[in-house]
This record gives structure tokens, C-alpha cells and sequence, in this order.
């Protein structure tokens, strides 16, 4: 399948490992919004959150809270923004389910 993130998970295209365990990568966003901006997958192929089955978005999140609370402590981070494109017209640019965790600063949100 020509999908880049399933390439990413393969190993096919590099990327700066920040967890991996039986069900999701996650990696370092190649244009971090913020210092630490992580994309969280599921190594099964779907396009959209929707497509997801339950149990499959359950064991998503699963993850995605472990992956958030390591970076929380890792970086110092008093909190986070942690949410998902789901579909084009939502911004979604890769067709293949990720959620971003991007870190948030005092001081940041200035100016926009
Ligand atoms: P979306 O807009 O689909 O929710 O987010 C896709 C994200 O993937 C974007 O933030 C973009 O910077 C990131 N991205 C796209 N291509 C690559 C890549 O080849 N490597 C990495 N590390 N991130 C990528
Ligand atoms: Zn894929």
C-alpha cells in the first residue's frame, strides 16, 4: 500500500523514534508546531479515526496516554494539546490515523 505513515512504521522512510510498542508508533512530526510535537499511529492501516472500530481506537488512546505522559515528564510540560484530523476537509493530509500531542509553553499562544 502506498501510505507514508505505513512506510514510517516499517522503517521504509526514517523518522525520530519517540515510542513503539505492538499496536502504535510514535514519532517526531517532521514540522513540529511546538518543540516535542509527536504523531501518535496505530500500525494498522486505517484512514480515517471513524473507520476505527472501538476496541481498536480504545487501545489507540491506550497508548496515546502512556506516549503523552512520557513526554509530559520528559520535556516538563505542564500540559498539552492532544487531538486528531479526521478527514481532508478536517486537515487531515495524511490518510492514515494519527493524533498529534503537541507540547504547550507559557507564552506561546502570543501573537496569534
Ligand atoms: P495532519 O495534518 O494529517 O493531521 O498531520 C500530518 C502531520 O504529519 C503533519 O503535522 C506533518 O508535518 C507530518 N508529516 C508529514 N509527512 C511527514 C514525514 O515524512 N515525517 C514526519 N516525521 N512527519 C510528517
Ligand atoms: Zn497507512
Amino acid at each position: 500500500m502506498d501510505c507514508l505513515f505505513c512506510k514510517i512504521v516499517a522503517g521504509e522512510i526514517p523518522s525520530h523514534k519517540v515510542y513503539e510498542d505492538e499496536n502504535v508508533y510514535a514519532f517526531l512530526d517532521i514540522y513540529p508546531c511546538a518543540e516535542g510535537h509527536t504523531i501518535v499511529l496505530p500500525k494498522k492501516h486505517f484512514e480515517k479515526f471513524t473507520d476505527m472500530g472501538e476496541e481498536d481506537a480504545a487501545t489507540l488512546f491506550a497508548s496515546v496516554n502512556k506516549i503523552a505522559k512520557i513526554v509530559g515528564d520528559t520535556l516538563e510540560l505542564e500540559g498539552m494539546n492532544i487531538g486528531i484530523n479526521n478527514g481532508e476537509i478536517a486537515g487531515q493530509t495524511v490518510a492514515h490515523v494519527h493524533v498529534h500531542i503537541i507540547p504547550r509553553r507559557a507564552g506561546d499562544g502570543e501573537g496569534n
